[in-house]
């Protein structure tokens, strides 16, 4: 008696424990998909006919492919890390090797969207964001459809 409960817990918290694990990895999947979906976006949006961007930090030119989709505020902050402003085009040398220029991101922010914006964008972060699983797919296909706008 005792024993075929024990099995049967044993066996539900088995399912459960799968469960979770499934939903963890397709939540990791889905912030994937979105983080290349919208690096795409960020690096083709001002692209011109040549398909050349601009550097936000250093103005380097260059092919988007070559380019980096590099974050004002940490991609650790989910609150920012698909903000349209908060992610700009850079040259691998100030995103990687510059680690990310933040300061004369910072001005840049400013200078384009307005003085104050850096210091909203830094406000922003810090708030805390919880994207459920359905906002991450309304996330993916915004920037889909962004894409397929570019394509036409
Ligand atoms: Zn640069």
């Amino acid at each position: 008696m005792t024993h075929a409960i024990l099995r049967e817990l044993y066996i539900r918290n088995a399912i459960r424990r799968y469960r979770d694990m499934a939903r963890k990895i397709s939540r990791k999947a889905l912030i994937k998909k979105a983080d290349k979906v919208f690096s795409e976006y960020i690096r083709r949006r001002y692209a011109n006919h040549a398909e050349v961007v601009s550097c936000f930090t250093c103005g380097k030119k260059g092919h988007w492919k070559t380019m980096d989709a590099g974050h004002f505020m940490s991609r650790k902050f989910y609150s920012t890390r698909w903000n349209q402003e908060n992610v700009q085009v850079q040259c691998k040398g100030c995103n990687i090797f510059r680690s990310g220029e933040q300061y004369m991101f910072g001005l840049q922010l400013d200078r384009k969207y307005g003085p104050g914006k850096s210091e909203e964008l830094l406000q922003k972060s810090r708030s805390l964001l919880k994207l459920s699983t359905p906002d991450l797919i309304d996330l993916i296909d915004f920037f889909k459809a962004k894409l397929v706008k570019l394509n036409n």
